[in-house]
């Protein structure tokens, strides 16, 4: 016998069956009981949730031999017939191949014919957005005055591609995607009738990778059963198929760039590329996992997964703060805007997760929630403080955002007025930049504006020359540049020792004769930047800029290099241990 896909062979037959949807089926079925079916419906919604199914379930409620009915015997011969599609009332048009205006003219001159056996001719057109404008307009006329015994249903998962002259004369139902509890639902009835055995996360893997949609869920159902060589299918053996990234992995990952150790995250994403994984997968699966994260911190998960019981999920949602998730979304949607055009997507991809391991912002973003949850405490208190005297809340005055900020960042111990913070030994120092400035070239800056330029396009997979190119040259003199970027995080990354020798050596492949260079913040910059205009004249060129503290660490040259590179000896030690190949860009 020949092998039926799962999707066909489980595909419903009767009103009764079908899973979801629930609001469209009661219409119709109403529809049916009191005779006012209409002669077109246009049925919308995404691929998979059962626009074509319920096209032809409506089909045989009218045709079926004791109906029409509310629900098709689907044993009589109509009935039968319709599903084999052997009845000749039932005509399925599948627009994408049959598109031309001729296909629809055929059509129009079979509508005026009676229909032979059933009650009504139905013709279901499916992705009927595929039409072409001639056989639109072909179309049109028939739906314009359609002889009674006719019913259009037009299926399309893209309606606004529709002629709006067509969307007048139809009407419409939204399908809607599939709930996860609703794709499993349906999975454990098809996994118990053909036998099959599946762990609890394969078979949540399985629905959540469908996204919504029931014939991919099946499809991909299928396909794991022919990939697994096992007695009982696994979640590894899904993941394997479906393209997926583990929550498991993408947990190890966020939790690493949450600790703010970009290494760990860069290398643990390697492991998951190695696996065959590509890029802009990592990247949606990894939107979808913060969104879940979100929606679980706001008690607003729909669906129950067994992710949403995994402690480690129910940790992280617990320890990340909800603007560091809308800041790493927006970097992860940034990534994948700029990355498209891109065959460099990996480096894009690294990039990101750098980003996100920035650990100052990480910090930031959790002490603002820690004030939040505060304000919220203290507010709490002094209501329920205030309720038993009856005095007004709202006269006790809470201290602002900002005081509490000042309050959680300065030591106990700290004096009553706030001192700038104090210039350390260990930052940029003010005369460097100055030294720059005042002996900067107009020429050179041109000539390495030329060459920053090939950077990007010739350096587009190291991480670190696009953190560089990222940022802007703003003065150049004989040797020396200074760059600025837009946070302090990426100006001490570059200014790193190991760092310092990468970009120092692409310079030298372009001749570009540089030795040093300095990175600013953006906000040092603008200031400096004033300070420097405020003084500069043609009288006096050389400029002595006021002292003020510049954040960005110097360079710490040997001595601390041998002791990374002792622990990187280390840990490449242990990593071969584990068989995992250390990453090199
Ligand atoms: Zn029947």
């Amino acid at each position: 016998m020949a092998y039926v896909a799962l999707y066909r062979a489980y595909r419903p037959q009767k009103f009764c069956d079908v899973v979801g949807q629930q609001h469209i089926i009661k219409t119709l079925q109403n529809a049916i009981k009191l005779n006012k079916v209409a002669h077109a419906y246009l049925f919308c919604g995404p691929r998979g949730t059962g626009k074509t199914t319920l096209a032809k379930i409506m089909a045989k409620a009218l045709n079926c031999e004791h109906g029409p009915a509310i629900e098709p015997c689907d044993t009589c011969s109509i009935c039968q017939g319709i599903q084999k599609g052997t009845v000749a009332d039932v005509v399925e048009i599948d627009a994408a191949s049959n598109n031309g205006a001729d296909d629809i003219r055929a059509l129009r001159d079979s509508v005026k014919y009676m229909p032979s056996i059933g009650k009504y001719k139905v013709y279901i057109i499916d992705e009927v957005h595929m039409l072409s404008n001639a056989a639109f307009n072909a179309l049109l006329k028939t739906l314009e005055e359609p002889p009674k015994h006719v019913i259009f249903i037009l299926a399309t998962t893209e309606p606004y591609k529709l002629p709006s002259t067509i969307l007048s004369r139809c009407q419409r139902f939204d399908f809607e995607s599939l709930s996860i509890e609703n794709i499993l639902k349906r999975l454990k009835i098809v996994a118990a009738e053909e036998g099959i055995r599946l762990t609890d996360e394969a078979l949540n893997q399985i629905a959540s990778s469908a996204e919504g949609g029931m014939r991919d869920a099946l499809s991909l159902f299928d396909q794991t059963i022919s990939f697994s060589i096992h007695d009982e299918i696994t979640l590894e053996d899904v993941l394997a198929v479906s393209g997926n990234v583990s929550y498991k992995e993408l947990l190890q990952v966020a939790s690493a760039c949450l600790d703010g150790d970009g290494t760990k995250a860069l290398k643990l994403t390697d492991q998951i590329l190695k696996q065959g994984k590509e890029v802009p997968r990592i990247i949606n699966d990894t939107i979808l996992f913060l969104r879940d994260i979100l929606l679980f911190k706001n008690n607003a998960i729909l669906d129950d997964r067994l992710e949403f019981h995994n402690q480690d999920f129910i940790d992280f949602s617990k320890r990340i703060a909800t603007t560091i998730i809308y800041e790493w979304l927006n970097h992860l949607n940034e990534t994948n805007n700029t990355m498209r055009f891109s065959n460099q997507k990996r480096a894009y991809l690294e990039l990101a997760i750098l980003k996100m391991s920035d650990s100052k912002m990480n910090e930031e973003a959790n002490l603002l929630e820690r004030i939040e949850q505060l304000e919220h405490t203290i507010h709490m208190l002094s209501m329920t403080k205030a309720n038993p005297v009856k005095s007004n809340p709202m006269d006790i005055a809470l201290p602002s955002k900002e005081e509490l900020l000042q309050i959680q960042k300065e030591p106990v111990m700290a004096e009553p007025i706030p001192e700038p913070a104090k210039i350390t030994d260990n930052e940029v120092q003010i005369e460097e930049i100055e030294e720059i400035l005042n002996s900067a070239s107009k020429s050179r800056k041109a000539r390495l504006q030329a060459i920053w330029n090939q950077i990007a396009s010739e350096y587009s997979g190291v991480f670190i020359a696009q953190i560089l190119v990222a940022g802007e040259i703003v003065a150049v003199n004989e040797n020396k540049f200074i760059v600025v970027l837009n946070d302090l995080g990426f100006c001490n990354r570059l200014m790193r020792y190991e760092n310092y020798q990468k970009i120092i050596e692409i310079f030298d492949n372009f001749n570009a004769n540089i030795t040093d260079y300095i990175c600013l913040p953006k906000a040092i910059w603008n200031k400096i930047r004033t300070d420097y205009r405020a003084k500069y004249s043609q009288e006096n060129p050389k400029v002595k800029l006021e002292k003020i503290k510049i954040g960005v660490l110097k360079r710490k040259e040997p001595e601390h290099i041998e002791a990374v590179d002792e622990t990187l000896e280390k840990l490449k030690e242990l990593i071969d241990n584990e068989k995992i190949e250390i990453m090199e860009d």
